[in-house]
């Protein structure tokens, strides 16, 4: 007979930013199933990872006691563990030895080494209330600003020339916001793979009528809905984005009201563009120069049209100098600021809009408010009762690199997994392994965690309640369904214990109260109280009133800039960091699928998902397949000039003949381990789409 649950919890799925609503059938402390719910981003639907990627929070890996490494046991920063034999590494300490030993090996390093030889990474898989903690801990015990988490890796570039253009890192508008626009444009995201739900809703709204353009250097899913799909050559972004607003402006397409009355520096964008006709990039971007205008017009002159990307635009060397163009087209075209248009970066995890708001980055306190600014810095020191740094710390990558010059000695790193997310990631490893003292709090002994001196056991997402801000803005309560296994604990009481470890006086006598606490130095959520949080279960913010719902669609007369105006930046091409050459001649493009989410430590413990994508597979053109006399189904072994992975060939004619498409779930092919740190100058973020690899049978 069918096992009946004893009760039900409503939550939001732990996965992607699309902030599903969704309810846990719970017995005896087991999730039986998961159904979705009437939230405002889903309807009730979820997609395969919602629905069945729940059972890693039982998975046998759990870590349920701390860990301390084993004296004799030395950091190999290229070894793998099986989970199954820890004690090779670690043997088990009590909560009070783990915690002595984490806190006073970081206060250690800041006391004899300062402040800046230790660093922090907190995780968008946390909440509001634990990124608020984490980024206070690093701040306030740490006392420098290293503190930074994914975001660093998928849309900081985004966010740098969204604060730059328009004064806001956030979208424009909700995703659901497509039923409205008359033209909607798909750049550089896949979403029925890394967004389901969101593109269920672009296809609803493709039925109903909306044009969609579907852009990105391979083809996907999404384009058979498209009325053009645009498959331009990678790493020309700009040369097709410029092209299309070279026709806009001559063409006599901008909106000279909408320029006059809320923009800034509009004639230094126009003269730009004039170099950059379809018929001048059509042989750059690969697409033909009727194709650009055609498209360039319907954008341009439909009532309502909106903006989309992914992680194809900002994980680039020219990531900003990317997301610069798409907020230049908006500006040019009044097509921001109204229903169904604007800009909206669709957000990777469930909470990386939340971490980054609460201030989980190391230029700014939560709210995006500057570490630079003197008021800001006030108002913090007051709050905290601490005296703050004035120099804003290092980023993911940099912090890496500063390890391995010995300048950082010191990690705590909270739910995220460099050593599988990093690129470069032997590089990562290995400044991992150098470190003198590394904290890790998490589920499972991930890869990063195998090479921690402390290993703290903490909750799975279903085994705490918290607040989560989605791609759209949309701050909705996770609600705890579940004990953590054996002595595993909630993350926040970790990371308190870890702060009066470092001689904080934390108190905190539940999550609300932190949540009130970031609600104080936070005004995007000065009208959302932790009571009305648990009254609506979902409000968006900026919500600056009790008594009045937030603004889903925002700039509607100004923007939040210093002028109130947007500010349009004229850009140029820059070529990748690394083009492919004899040695290297394919593009290595990453990112995830369908199945399994960023590296694996969950969805590849989740038996339905795992039984659906067990294996490390390579994507390339079956004409490429047939060159290199591979069979799909057959080995391929990649190589960069950083490392080589072994994995199964997919055939794929979505995929360019020249690239290859992997995904970085597989520990056992970290694709990682061969891109290339290079960073975008602006926004820090590694160019995870696009290195020079060789393929080889075999
Ligand atoms: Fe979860 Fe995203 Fe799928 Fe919704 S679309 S169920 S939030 S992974």
């Amino acid at each position: 007979a069918l096992v009946q649950a004893d009760r039900t919890v409503d939550s939001v799925c732990p996965y992607c930013g699309v902030g599903c609503a969704l309810t846990y059938h719970v017995k005896d402390n087991r999730i039986l199933h998961v159904e979705g719910r009437d939230g405002p981003a889903n309807q009730g639907r979820l997609c395969v990872k919602g629905r069945y990627g729940f059972d890693y929070a039982h998975h046998p890996h759990r870590l349920t006691v701390p860990l301390v490494r084993r004296e004799d046991a030395p950091k190999q920063a290229h070894a793998t563990l099986d989970p199954a034999r820890w004690q090779e590494v670690f043997r088990e300490a009590s909560w009070d030895e783990a915690l002595t030993l984490a806190s006073s090996g970081l206060r250690r390093i800041r006391d004899t080494q300062g402040p800046r030889a230790l660093a922090g990474f907190g995780s968008a898989k946390g909440s509001n209330e634990e990124a608020y903690l984490f980024q206070k801990l690093v701040r306030t015990g740490f006392r420098s600003h290293n503190v930074d988490h994914c975001t660093r890796l998928c849309h900081a570039s985004s966010v740098a020339a969204l604060l730059e253009g328009i004064g806001s890192g956030a979208v424009s508008n909700p995703v659901r916001d497509v039923a409205l626009a008359e033209f909607v444009l798909v750049i550089g995201a896949n979403p029925t793979v890394n967004h389901p739900v969101a593109a269920s809703w672009i296809k609803n709204a493709v039925r109903q009528g909306t044009t969609l353009v579907v852009a990105d250097p391979r083809r996907t899913e999404l384009s058979r809905h498209a009325w053009r799909t645009l498959q331009f050559r990678a790493d020309t972004d700009v040369a097709l984005l410029n092209a299309m607003m070279h026709v806009i402006v001559h063409e006599g397409l901008v909106d000279p009201a909408f320029i006059a009355a809320r923009t800034v520096g509009y004639e230094d964008l126009k003269a730009n563009v004039a170099a950059y006709s379809p018929e001048a990039m059509a042989p750059v971007c690969g697409i033909d120069a009727g194709t650009i205008r055609e498209v360039a017009r319907a954008y341009a002159t439909a009532r309502a049209s909106m903006i989309l990307w992914g992680m194809g635009i900002s994980q680039h060397v020219h990531g900003t100098d990317n997301a610069r163009c798409l907020i230049a087209l908006a500006l040019m075209t009044g097509q921001i600021g109204r229903p169904g248009t604007g800009l909206h970066p669709l957000r990777g995890q469930n909470n990386v809009q939340g971490a980054s708001d609460a201030g989980l980055i190391p230029m700014m306190f939560p709210d995006y408010q500057r570490v630079t600014d003197a008021q800001a810095r006030a108002k913090f020191e007051q709050l905290w009762g601490v005296p703050l740094d004035d120099r804003p710390g290092l980023t993911v990558v940099e912090v890496m690199d500063a390890a391995l010059r010995g300048e950082v000695r010191g990690m705590y790193i909270l739910g995220e997994n460099p050593a599988m997310s990093d690129p470069d990631a032997n590089h990562a490893r290995e400044a991992l392994a150098s470190l003198e003292h590394l904290v890790v709090q998490d589920i499972f002994l991930t890869e990063t965690a195998v090479l921690a001196d402390v290993v703290l056991p903490a909750s799975a997402f279903p085994e705490k309640t918290g607040s989560f801000t989605n791609t759209d803005r949309l701050v909705q309560l996770g609600r705890q369904a579940l004990q953590p296994p054996g002595q595993a604990r909630q993350d926040w009481l970790i990371l308190q214990a870890m702060a009066q470890g470092l001689g904080l006086q934390w108190h905190y006598a539940d999550i609300g109260e932190v949540y009130e606490e970031m609600r104080q130095c936070m005004p995007s959520l000065a009208g959302l109280s932790w009571a009305r949080l648990q009254r609506e279960g979902a409000v968006v913010h900026p919500c600056p009133d009790e008594d009045a719902p937030g603004e889903a669609v925002v700039f509607t007369d100004h923007f939040p800039t210093p002028t109130g105006r947007g500010r349009f930046v004229p850009v140029d091409i820059v070529p990748a960091h690394e083009r492919p050459d004899a040695d290297y001649p394919f593009v290595l493009i990453t990112g995830r699928q369908l199945e399994h989410w960023h590296t694996g430590s969950m969805t590849r413990r989740s038996a339905v998902l795992d039984q659906l994508e067990p294996d490390p597979v390579a994507s390339l053109h079956p004409l490429d397949l047939e060159r290199l006399g591979v069979q799909p189904g057959g080995v391929v072994t990649l190589r960069s000039r950083r490392g080589e992975v072994a994995l199964y060939a997919r055939a794929d004619d979505g995929t360019p003949p020249g690239a290859v498409f992997v995904p970085f779930c597989y520990a056992e092919a970290a694709i990682n381990k061969l891109t290339n740190p290079a960073l975008d100058p602006v926004g820090k973020i590694p160019e995870f789409k696009y290195c020079a690899v060789s393929v080889h049978a075999g």
